[in-house]
């Protein structure tokens, strides 16, 4: 007994001198959960509803109430590549899902990458990585530094798995929906490990072709929402992706990687990145007052329980850190706003590269004057510019004072402005959006961005703007060494990063503008 009571006081003597309860406190594993196009108000609206993994963050976790974006545009992979990296677009080169690559001329996607191949899909196709992001995430530096043994990307979209993932990544895995199957690329591996090929012998979607979706809560009689069969009087749901049946996909594949990967059983800490996509989907195609948003948010909350649970079980609770947010949000559909009396409405942006090509025709010269056009990023055709002698940036000064008299358009910036600066000149959040968002070498000629509750969108709804409804979304810590509570402090997506980064104890990631939100830590 007084030996071991000499054994304690030495330990306390070295804890005085190291901060050996820090170090007792590192987790096992760090799940980054990105539930995409999850509102802020979501965990609010339905809060009542959730008795599982959302309540269980909310509830014990460090939850922010004003998380944003601070980039332009808000759409999927710069949300997911600002996660993990605390970079924005102007740093990290993620400008878009997809943008006109002046260098191949083509339209290339933000992890599109044609040396190599899709492996688990379609013979042949290309794959997809990494190399066109180019900072570091937190699990680089843990690779970096030799404290992770494995870090896996998982999400229906390959933008969704492999940005948050990074460089280093053991694996990412996405689903492709021309095979079916879980599929990753040539760039993490030469073939796909033995359990994914088992899960997609399996067949992942066999058991839900033909199935309906009902809400949780459907009373005997209710028409579910969608159907999976085709030609029924139900609405065809149009892919297992835009059901909650996708996110299930994903938490039963997510399960399998932490059981024959082994993650949180290493030395160090492993990390899983986790998108749920399918929230994202739905949302597009009904908007965020429908009740299949309500659903599907019901179904997440379940979904996350489970996974949690899992986890606990596997690794022993107390061992995980979560954090959750999302990549960004959307906007109401414009005529459910029309019809509650508040602003809104759709543009054509194919149409207004239309009216800005005229009006450039008749200033310089015959031609086609745009490449590419994508929520409200115009493309330059330089062959064009050429043809007529025309000078790029009157071009496109002629063309952002044409965009500025469209209805509806509340700011235009031309490259040549933000490449001076002109965007955070502005002295507000909309052009510091757009200039954060502005990458020289990728980044459209002109971004024109719609008034708030407008978008370039002919049905449904979408997500790319400045505004809160896009781009506040929750921030969750939860786990050992977090501080629970309600914090109401601004902060933005790009603190996660640095966060993380100093309870890990490893290097900043290298783009990383966030702060370090020491307020949850213990
Ligand atoms: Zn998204």
């Amino acid at each position: 007994m007084k030996r071991i009571r000499g054994v304690f006081r030495v330990l306390v003597y070295l804890c005085l001198l190291t901060p050996c309860l820090a170090a007792d406190k590192k987790p096992k594993l760090v799940v980054a959960v990105v539930v995409d196009q999850f509102r802020y108000d979501y965990t609010l609206r339905f809060r009542a509803d959730y008795h599982a993994g959302l309540a269980r963050l909310l509830e014990h976790g460090a939850v922010f109430a004003d998380a944003r974006y601070m980039h332009l545009p808000t759409v999927t992979a710069v949300g997911h590549s600002t996660f993990m990296s605390g970079a924005t677009p102007s740093v990290s080169g993620i400008v878009g899902n997809d943008w006109f690559d002046r260098t191949a001329n083509h339209t290339v996607t933000s992890v599109s990458d044609e040396t190599t191949l899709l492996l688990g899909g379609v013979p042949n196709a290309k794959g997809s990585s990494p190399s066109r992001l180019l900072v570091s995430t937190v699990s680089d530096e843990l690779k970096m530094a030799g404290r992770s043994r494995k870090v896996i990307g998982i999400s229906i979209k390959d933008r969704g798995s492999i940005l948050p993932a990074g460089h280093m990544a053991d694996a990412a895995y996405w689903f492709d929906n021309d095979s079916n199957h879980f599929v990753s690329s040539s760039y993490y591996m030469k073939e796909l490990p033995g359990w994914v090929n088992q899960v997609n012998q399996n067949g992942p979607i066999q058991k839900y072709l033909g199935v309906a979706w009902s809400a949780i809560d459907a009373k005997p009689g209710d028409k579910p929402f969608c159907s999976m069969a085709a030609g029924s009087e139900v609405r065809f749901c149009g892919s297992i992706e835009a059901t909650p049946f996708g996110n299930e996909l994903l938490e039963d594949f997510a399960e399998k990687a932490i059981e024959h990967e082994g993650l949180g059983t290493h030395d160090g800490t492993d990390v899983l990145a986790l998108s749920l996509s399918s929230n994202d989907y739905v949302g597009h195609a009904v908007g965020p007052d429908a009740p299949e948003v309500r659903d599907i948010s019901v179904r997440t909350d379940i979904l996350l329980g489970k996974l949690l649970d899992f986890i606990d079980a596997k690794i022993g609770a107390g061992n995980t850190l979560v954090v959750f947010t999302a990549d960004h949000g959307v906007a109401p559909v414009p005529e459910v706003n029309q019809a509650r009396k508040m602003p809104g409405g759709r543009l054509d942006s194919a149409a207004m590269a239309q009216t800005l090509g005229n009006a450039l025709s008749a200033r310089f010269g015959q031609g086609d004057w745009f490449v590419a056009e994508n929520y409200g990023y115009f493309f330059l055709n330089y062959a064009t510019v050429k043809k007529n002698n025309a000078d790029a940036a009157e071009v496109r000064r002629v063309a952002a004072d044409v965009a500025r008299t469209i209805p509806h358009i509340a700011r235009v910036y031309t490259s040549d402005a933000l490449l001076h600066g002109e965007g955070a000149a502005s002295g507000d959040f909309v052009g510091r959006a757009a200039q954060l968002g502005f990458y020289g070498p990728r980044s459209g000629d002109l971004v024109v961005i719609p008034e708030p509750y407008y978008m370039f969108a002919s049905q449904g709804t979408t997500h790319a703007a400045p505004f809160s409804y896009d781009s506040h979304v929750p921030l969750i810590f939860y786990g050992p060494g977090i501080r629970s509570g309600v914090y109401y402090q601004p902060v933005t997506v790009n603190d996660v990063a640095p966060t993380l980064a100093a309870i890990l104890e490893v290097e900043t990631p290298s783009g990383s503008v966030g702060r370090i939100l020491s307020m949850v830590l213990q």
